[in-house]
């Protein structure tokens, strides 16, 4: 039996390398070390580049960019990981048998509200931004903010650049005000790297039914994500919860616009049955098993492969 191949949206191995040392190659205590991502069948992998928010910006911006070099240098190895920031890049590292891996920004508190920064981070090959972790910060609320505001004129200033260069945007941990800001001034690739469905649990990380028709119907895409607090009560949620979320973005007409975003190694609570990248192998496995191979592919890899492949530039 041949593993079957697996995207995921968000990991955050580089804030857990950074944090306590940990290593990504060889024997690692990661949850998405390279060793259990390639067990689990993942052949793209995103790479978040977190900051908690508490952090001053301009130590903000230094630890960003302490997580690229990591990338770069501890990550990317020749033969196994190759980066990728273009299509021509993600093709060549599907004909190698690489695992894929990109780069995106989870919280914009680095920027400073400032689009010269934004591009900075571009040319390191930075292909996705979300604009706010919890907490308010110079361009949007997040979702733990109690004012609940949407974009600043800085925030706006950002995603009318983002626009221009060609990121996509992601809008997990965002405001509900700051999701239709978003989507009614962003032209270019949105999509939630690591939420869940309201409908199904009802919690602030997860998105409303209408943020979910707004990226089908534009074809942008979702991960799901394991972090159990954000798939059930916590006391009971297991992996077969997952199955409750697909259905339900299935239902809204998502087959084409869904997929994964584990959260592993930024998870505070870990999944039963989901709690770490090789899980992904069995998981896979149930996947096909219920939708036929036909769906269960396009969920596991071909969604996002799709999503990847018109948000990246050319070269
Ligand atoms: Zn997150």
């Amino acid at each position: 039996m041949t593993a079957n191949r697996v995207a995921d949206a968000h990991v955050d191995v580089l804030w857990r390398m950074l944090g306590d040392g940990a290593a990504f190659h060889g024997d690692s205590e990661l949850r998405a070390s390279y060793c259990r991502l390639r067990r689990g069948g993942v052949c793209t992998q995103v790479f978040a580049l977190y900051v908690p928010p508490h952090r001053q910006s301009g130590t903000q911006l230094e630890q960003v960019l302490t997580c690229v070099d990591l990338f770069y240098r501890e990550v990317v190895r020749a033969g196994q990981v190759a980066p990728v920031r273009s299509r021509e890049e993600l093709r060549q590292a599907r004909e190698r048998g690489e695992l894929a891996a990109l780069l995106s920004l989870e919280g914009g508190g680095c920027l400073r509200g400032q689009t010269a920064l934004l591009r900075v981070l571009y040319d390191l090959g930075v292909r996705g931004v979300g604009l706010t972790w919890n907490d308010a910060n110079e361009l949007a609320d997040g979702c733990r903010e109690p004012r609940g505001a949407g974009l600043t004129e800085a925030g706006r200033q950002v995603v009318r650049e983002m626009n221009r260069l060609g990121m996509w945007l992601d809008l997990a941990h965002l405001s509900d005000a700051g999701m239709s800001d978003v989507l009614a001034l962003m032209d270019g690739p949105v999509m939630a790297s690591h939420a869940n469905a309201r409908a199904v649990h009802p919690h602030p990380r997860n998105l409303p039914d209408e943020v979910i028709r707004a990226l089908i119907r534009r074809r942008g895409w979702i991960g799901l994500v394991f972090e159990a607090s954000f798939v059930a009560p916590l006391e009971r949620a297991s992996s077969e919860d997952v199955f409750r979320h697909l259905d339900h973005i299935l239902d809204l007409g998502g087959e084409d616009c869904v997929g994964f975003g584990s959260d592993f190694d930024g998870a505070s609570h870990p999944l039963p049955g989901l709690a770490d990248a090789a899980d992904y192998a069995p998981f896979a496995e149930q996947v096909v098993n219920r939708y036929g191979r036909d769906l269960g592919e396009k969920i596991l890899w071909k969604n996002f492969d799709r999503f990847l492949t018109e948000a990246l530039p050319n070269r």
